[in-house]
């Protein structure tokens, strides 16, 4: 696959840097914020040329902008892509991604595990026009090779999945998909091309919920897509049509978020993994759920194909839901909230963020408990993190059982 052709530095100062220069105006040292819907010429025969694409420039809001290209520039470098685009949610990334390329009749095997939305999108949507789903059990590489060996359009993959951090051998997926003529999609969304870049392994396209690690302060709703040129092309033309843009407001604070990525992504790391080992030695805690730890089923592949285990981790209560529900409201450093990747640490149980689709029968079947509690680590310091579960779960009555 062709490299970007920006010098190779290091993730973090591309970071910082990348996807800027050409966009910064009467030499501000910051990417301005265009919210002009239109842009107007003088002349006509340049308005043609920018219209047909043969001249570089911007025509209508829906289909470029300024700041949301620089966006697109900036992710694009940092996954090492050819191309990015853009669009209005993370959700508008999967859905335009999957409808750019299949068609009726065509098949499209995933895992269980996907975000919710996106199981959604297989479970209700796709069927509903007539393209086949086949959904493996996550982390059952040999189901998924048998499955995509029988023939398909789309190997659709998420690693670390949501919320029990399943991982999934991207490399091994790749060998499997191509072997059978399918396009490869993962969504990045839990690693950040900080700790994972899946176009290294022959990914197609990788995908991004921008709402949560990119722009990491939980002021924004974003996507995007990155790849092969050609195929990000066929991509931004199905979403210039149908509309779900990047508003310039949300490319500029994603831009800004996308600066101290790297520095996140460090300290959340740093700070999950201890977080993780401290609830595993805690008395109450039933299961904890994160790739970092050596019992996880997917720590190996994690190991290879990632740089660091993430933010992201899970955990479940010998004390079922009660002890959950005596414990969750004591925490003083975080967001009870359905969101996730933010800077401050953010918390709920699966069953009412990330399942609250399923019925209590699908999470079973799914492995998630109903105690099960999602806990996104923020920046804050690490031992005060771990000081504030425990002093939470002191709040767990007696009277809950802990065995
Ligand atoms: C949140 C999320 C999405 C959906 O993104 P939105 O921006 O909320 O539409 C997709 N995939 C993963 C892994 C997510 O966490």
């Amino acid at each position: 696959m062709k490299k970007h052709n920006q010098p190779i530095v290091d993730r973090s100062t591309r970071a910082v840097w990348a996807g800027e220069k050409e966009y910064r105006v009467h030499g501000a040292s910051q990417v301005p914020v265009v919210h002009s819907v239109a842009y107007t010429y003088d002349d006509l025969d340049d308005w043609y040329e920018v219209a047909t694409g043969n001249k570089k420039g911007h025509i209508y809001g829906r289909n470029t902008n300024p700041t949301v290209e620089s966006f697109e520039h900036k992710l694009r470098d940092l996954e090492g892509a050819e191309a990015a685009t853009s669009f209005s949610t993370g959700m508008a990334a999967i859905s335009n991604s999957l409808l750019t390329f299949l068609r009726p009749g065509d098949r499209v095997v995933s895992i269980k595990d996907t975000y919710g939305g996106t199981n959604k999108i297989f479970s209700e949507f796709l069927p509903q026009m007539n393209i086949n789903v086949t959904l493996c059990e996550t982390g059952n590489h040999e189901e998924l090779e048998k499955e995509i060996s029988k023939g398909c359009e789309v190997l659709y993959l998420e690693t670390p999945t949501n919320p029990t951090v399943k991982i999934t051998d991207i490399k091994r997926m790749v060998k499997a998909a191509k072997a059978a003529g399918a396009y490869v999609f993962v969504d990045n969304t839990f690693a950040t091309p900080i700790l994972q870049n899946p176009l290294d392994y022959g990914v197609d396209l990788v995908i991004h919920s921008a709402t949560k690690f990119l722009g990491g302060h939980a002021d924004a709703l974003g996507g995007a897509v990155c790849g092969r040129e050609e195929l990000v092309e066929k991509v931004f033309h199905y979403r210039e049509i149908n509309g779900a843009t990047m508003d310039p407001m949300a490319a500029y604070l994603m831009i800004r978020g996308m600066k101290t990525l790297h520095l996140r992504m460090k300290q959340s790391c740093e700070s999950a993994i201890k977080i993780a080992k401290y609830l595993q030695s805690h008395e109450q805690v039933d299961q904890v759920f994160y790739p970092g730890l050596k019992d996880h089923p997917g720590h190996d592949i994690a190991k290879k194909q990632m740089s660091q285990f993430g933010g992201m981790l899970s955990f479940s209560m010998k004390g079922g839901m009660d002890a959950v529900r005596a414990f969750l409201p004591k925490l003083k450093y975080a967001n009870r909230a359905a969101n996730l990747g933010a800077v401050e640490t953010t918390v709920g149980p699966a069953r009412t963020t990330s399942h609250i689709e399923n019925t209590p029968e699908e999470r079973a079947a799914l492995g998630i408990p109903e105690s099960l509690v999602r806990y996104s680590v923020g920046i804050e310091d690490t031992e005060d993190l771990i000081n504030d579960l425990e002093q939470a779960m002191t709040h767990i009555p007696s009277t809950i059982g802990t065995k």
